[in-house]
């Protein structure tokens, strides 16, 4: 019967099914998968790293389907698979999905950047011979062909020796082969683009799975039998090393190894496999008791409810600076422990210092996994194994810690959520507080977002009820929010007659604050000494090679230096556009500020926080605490300074230079603003002398520095949400930029021009779309730019034009990298 026979066949095919192809997601910038066959029997799992051949390379790719579906073209073959389990589970690969569409990004790359692993792989370049390569061999002699390239004789000479080299042998590798012939790069690419000789990446496996045996000393079960010398000696060494030590090291000692084995039979010593590199740490968790006041624990319990609920749950914890919302986190991740469950914590780049590191450590002990920018890409890769194998629950990380393969997610808590740091600016252009609330939803877990100055984007969503608000309006052991005094530096101008730096007010505070032994923090958002050069003869700046921005003069370092690409040029006696002598240097900044109060208060200590003066985290912690120990009087720099900890002895914050940033051609002008004043005042007064604040302006009465000295955030919010709404921008509008960008100004020209003319040929029914223009930076890094900005209240919409935009854009032949797309951009600078 042939039914009987169909169902046979069916339940055969499913027991034996064998795909016979796999689509690959390459880190390449194309957005599309590629088709590959499956020979041999390999059977590899989606979620899982396979090697595949991909153009003149080997390249690395993730699976995300298997199929019988044959290809339009011929597919070529998997050459190997390299993972037996998925390094991305399902959750993880639907949102790097999710990302894909979400931010028009390459789905290979964004997969590329949820895996930190890069340090399980060392790239080995080969080279082998082609047929054409043979025949130029042995039919022509390789100076023979080929004649449109004028080469030198040296040059044939190399290419002919290359060849011979090659067709002794299967393949070479790059230095083997360069000593052996003589061959410069250039010559070999030269000789790769004739296809004469290919050249193959491929990727070599570090040993991965290099595992260290622990010794672990298990206290209180003593069988009462009597130890030989060698066993106590033994016990004696775990309980000194801290009650471990790994097996090698014990060796080292001269331990016999039947000793330890009899140790091991009678329960005393426990032996752990632990991959290499594991850190022994004796810390245990010593869980800390929170003195909680009424906001906080309604906060706390408030978390703890929308996790039990086990469906999604969005909480924005508001609250004014030094109101203890870090207590609160650190007590919802316990209770998540407690539930054997995991919770990842996001913070800003700048705010994981090794003291936070510590204060985790001391909590969750190795419980916690820390993930920061620091780290080498092989101690990254091991973080993540630790993860994924659950040995640590508590993640804590900066933006890409977002996709740690934590399972039983719980909860995931951003911190300063308003935080520019989230958003990364290259591809895939994610921003890490949205994919969070995707990721706690894909998990049904709780997100709180957390911050003294929410975005307009996440208190938008509070206010139409996507996530509870809950507000912590009081600093902690009630002390009070700094009082704040404007001071209008035109009048200061009209009273002195000249340009200050630092007002007669600010001056005044200053030197009340070290009469007393109090300390100070000034604010002066832009490092080097002056930002601008300028020709008082012919009115020219001195501009970056690189970029259309002025050079900043450093004077320690006797340098000019571009901020933006880091291009250095001495510093000019003569102008170089006319040679005139008078140069003048313009304008102030940190470097020197902290010279202009070393002039003012020479019996002062003072310090410095930037760029300059801070290289890594080490060096930030070590100027805070300096500061801490009361080592340093006053302490200047940029935004830096408005991030820092708990200062207890600052009662003075001054802020010079406060709305440089309100001149920019920036919608989101107004909410930096706002922002890094609140944030900066907020430094003041966390001990229990009260803070004060000096605010410097040019503006006096512009509403982001009248909210802003107010302590008024909600007033702000209402404001520039109205300014939002009737400019269509976020959160009334998806937005996303468009950036065209080449090295050659008349090709970065055609290229907006021809989307121009297919924006104007394509229907785009309620899309605003602007541009072509060039961006206020015309020219960064050599790119000459030009864009176009989008906005659109429905984002379906949006997306939909976007992802015909780049449809087009191939089809003319604009390179995807030189097409960006950033969709919600933070900067459109
Ligand atoms: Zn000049
Ligand atoms: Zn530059």
């Amino acid at each position: 019967m042939p039914g009987c026979y169909d169902s046979y066949g069916l339940s055969w095919r499913s027991r034996f099914y064998m795909p016979e192809y796999c689509d690959v997601a390459v880190a390449v910038p194309l957005d599309a998968t590629f088709t590959y066959r499956l020979s041999d029997g390999l059977l590899p799992v989606v979620g899982g790293r396979v090697l595949v051949p991909f153009r003149q390379q080997r390249m690395l790719g993730i699976v995300t389907d298997l199929h019988d579906r044959a290809p339009t073209a011929k597919a070529k073959d998997v050459i190997s698979i390299f993972d037996s389990s998925p390094v991305l589970d399902a959750e993880l690969m639907r949102l790097g999905r999710w990302i894909s569409d979400y931010y028009l990004a390459p789905v290979g790359e964004v997969y590329r950047t949820m895996l930190p692993l890069t340090a399980e792989f060392k790239r080995v370049v080969f080279y082998r011979i082609t047929q054409e390569g043979q025949m130029v061999l042995h039919v022509a002699g390789a100076s023979g062909s080929s004649g449109r390239s004028r080469r030198s004789p040296q040059e044939q000479l190399a290419e002919f020796r290359v060849l011979d080299y090659l067709n002794a042998r299967q393949e070479a590798r790059e230095p083997g082969l360069r000593t052996r012939t003589g061959a410069s790069k250039r010559v070999l690419a030269g000789m790769v683009r004739k296809k004469w000789i290919v050249r193959e990446d491929q990727s070599a496996t570090r040993d991965s799975s290099r595992i260290v045996r622990i010794a672990v000393l298990r206290a209180g079960l003593d069988d009462g039998r009597k130890l030989n010398e060698n066993q106590r000696a033994l016990v004696e060494t775990l309980a000194t090393a801290g009650g471990q030590m790994a097996i090698d090291f014990l060796r080292q000692l001269e331990a016999p190894a039947r000793s330890l084995d009899s140790l091991v039979r009678r329960g005393l010593v426990e032996i752990l496999e632990k991959p290499a590199g594991f850190r022994m740490s004796a810390v245990r968790p010593r869980r800390q008791e929170f003195q909680f006041n009424l906001a906080q624990q309604r906060a706390l319990e408030k978390i703890q409810e929308t996790m039990k609920t086990g469906t999604f749950g969005g909480v924005l914890l508001h609250g004014v600076t030094g109101s203890g919302k870090t207590a609160v986190y650190l007590a919802a991740m316990q209770s998540v422990l407690e539930a054997d469950r995991s919770a990842i914590l996001l913070v800003p780049e700048i705010g994981l210092t090794p003291a936070v590191a510590a204060d985790l450590h001391q909590n969750f002990g190795s419980e916690v996994a820390i993930l920061h920018s620091s780290l080498s890409d092989a101690e990254r890769a091991e973080q993540w194994h630790r993860i994924r194998r659950g040995e640590a629950r508590i993640v804590v990380g900066t933006r890409s810690a977002v996709f740690a393969p934590v399972s039983q997610l719980a909860l995931i808590v951003v911190d300063e959520e308003h935080d520019a740091s989230y958003k990364q600016e290259e591809t895939p252009r994610y921003h890490a507080r949205d994919v969070a609330v995707l990721r706690a939803k894909m998990a049904n877990a709780a997100v709180v977002l957390g911050s003294a100055t929410p975005s307009l984007e996440t208190y938008f969503n509070a206010v139409k009820n996507k996530y509870a608000l809950i507000e912590l309006p009081d600093r902690v052991e009630r002390r009070p929010l700094p009082e704040v005094e404007v001071v209008d530096m035109r009048q200061e101008f009209q009273e002195t007659g000249r340009e200050q730096v630092i007002s007669r007010r600010l001056a005044g505070e200053i030197r009340e604050r070290l009469d007393r032994g109090e300390q100070a923090m000034i604010l002066l958002n832009r490092r080097g000494y002056s930002p601008v050069v300028l020709c008082r003869t012919c009115g020219k700046r001195l501009e970056c090679k690189n970029c259309a921005i002025a050079l900043t003069h450093h004077k320690q370092a006797h340098k000019m230096q571009c901020h933006y690409c880091g291009f250095v040029a001495p510093v000019p006696r003569h102008c170089i556009h006319c040679g005139s002598e008078y140069v003048n240097f313009i304008g102030t900044g940190s470097e020197k500020l902290e010279e202009l109060l070393h002039g003012m208060f020479p019996q002062a200590r003072i310090g410095r926080l930037d760029r300059d003066t801070v290289r890594g985290r080490e060096d930030f912690e070590r100027v805070l605490s300096a500061l801490d120990d009361g080592q340093i009087d006053v302490l200047v720099g940029t935004q830096m300074i408005a991030k820092g900890h708990d200062i207890h002895g600052v009662t003075l914050v001054g802020v010079v230079g406060a709305d440089m940033a309100l001149g920019m051609p920036d919608f989101r002008a107004s909410e930096r603003t706002f922002q890094l004043l609140t944030q900066v005042a907020g430094r003041a007064g966390r001990g229990d002398t009260p803070g004060k604040v000096i605010l410097q302006t040019y503006f006096p009465d512009h509403y982001a520095v009248q909210y802003a000295a107010q302590h008024d955030f909600r007033g702000f919010y209402d404001k520039e949400l109205r300014f939002r709404s009737w400019m269509h921008y976020p959160p009334y509008s998806a937005l996303a930029n468009i950036l065209l960008r080449s090295d050659k100004l008349d090709e970065a020209l055609r290229w907006s021009g021809v989307l121009g003319k297919w924006f104007e040929a394509t229907e785009h029914e309620g899309i605003r779309v602007l541009g072509p223009a060039p961006a206020p930076i015309l020219r960064l890094k050599r790119d000459y730019r030009y864009h176009f900005i989008l906005k659109s209240p429905s984002r379906g919409k949006l997306n939909a034009l976007l992802r015909k935009m780049l449809a087009y854009a191939a089809s003319q032949k604009i390179p995807r990298t030189q097409v960006v797309v950033d969709v919600d951009a933070l900067w459109l600078m």
